[in-house]
């Protein structure tokens, strides 16, 4: 395993061209982290770097993992495998099909295994990960999405990489952050970077309830907003979003898909459009990725 997984690139922070910003006054910037690698996109890198650094550190053979059939985070570790040298192991959510993540997966090298439904609620059971370890002995297991202390101490070099280029955009400072939430590790890698220096705006994919708030609040009190992005479920998708993200794109050139990025702009667009944010304010919107499970839904 090679250590090149510590040279995470440098995401490029770009001025966000929109009509609905221009007519409030609101600017904003993006933080292109889709555009670190064509293959290990997004925020996954950042959050697998420690998780990278351990395995390599006790001399693990290969890291397993676990996620959904469209699961950027296990896309991002297969192709991090293929590219550092190292084997990978994903856990699937569901049935054995075929999508072009799961074909990608196949491709990068990854062994697979179908946990089925029930197999893969059970994960958060403390014996889960006991069968697997025998499998694959000293294997290094990264809990879903990269979760967790080592997850968040990567997404803080987020919050470096953007204010390192703020001259780029012409700005001195910046008033606060809005991102898309999954799990929230990302939002709270950001939040304790800033430690309350800026506001940190989380857009839930997750519709509200199942745990993401309560873990927030626990890990970075007081430093953060949480908005309902997920447009009644993670991963429903409905006409009006599409069109949203059709229209972006046309007018800003930005790519986004419709889980995490489409959702996260719309639900800025909502609060921006309220008056949530007074002219002048300035913004800096991570792009978190995901272009790949993009084509779930071509
Ligand atoms: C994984 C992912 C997220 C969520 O990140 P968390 O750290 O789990 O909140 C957001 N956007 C995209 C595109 C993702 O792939």
């Amino acid at each position: 395993m090679s250590a090149a997984f510590d040279d995470l690139p440098l995401a490029p922070l770009q001025p966000l061209a929109l009509g609905w910003l221009a007519r409030a006054g609101v600017e904003v910037a993006v933080l292109r982290l889709d555009l670190i690698d064509p293959l290990i996109s997004g925020n996954k890198w950042f959050k697998l770097q420690g998780h990278l650094r351990l395995a390599h550190a006790r001399g693990a053979p290969g890291v397993i993992s676990l996620g959904g059939a469209y699961s950027n985070h296990l896309h991002a570790l297969a192709a991090a495998g293929k590219r550092f040298g190292f084997a990978t192991a994903g856990l699937l959510r569901g049935h054995p099909h075929s999508n072009p993540t799961v074909h990608d997966l196949q491709a990068l090298g990854m062994h697979l295994h179908w946990l089925g439904y029930a197999g893969y609620r059970a994960r958060h059971q403390a014996d889960f990960w006991r069968p697997w370890q025998a499998l694959y002995p000293a294997w290094h297991c990264v809990p879903e999405g990269g979760a967790g202390p080592l997850g968040t101490e990567g997404c803080a070099q987020i919050v470096t990489q953007a204010r390192a280029q703020l001259a780029a955009v012409g700005w001195a400072d910046y008033d606060a952050w809005w991102l898309a939430v999954g799990s929230g590790t990302t939002l709270v890698g950001l939040a304790q970077a800033e430690a309350g220096a800026h506001p940190v705006h989380g857009a839930l994919a997750v519709p509200p309830g199942h745990g993401v708030e309560g873990e927030v609040e626990v890990l970075a009190p007081g430093t953060y907003r949480l908005h309902d992005a997920s447009r009644g479920g993670f991963a429903k998708v409905d006409p009006a979003l599409l069109a949203f993200i059709q229209a972006s794109e046309a007018e800003s050139g930005l790519p986004l898909e419709p889980l995490y990025t489409g959702k996260a702009l719309l639900a800025l667009q909502e609060r921006v459009l309220a008056g949530a944010f007074v002219a002048g304010t300035r913004l800096i919107f991570v792009h978190t990725g995901g272009l790949q499970g993009r084509r779930g839904f071509a």
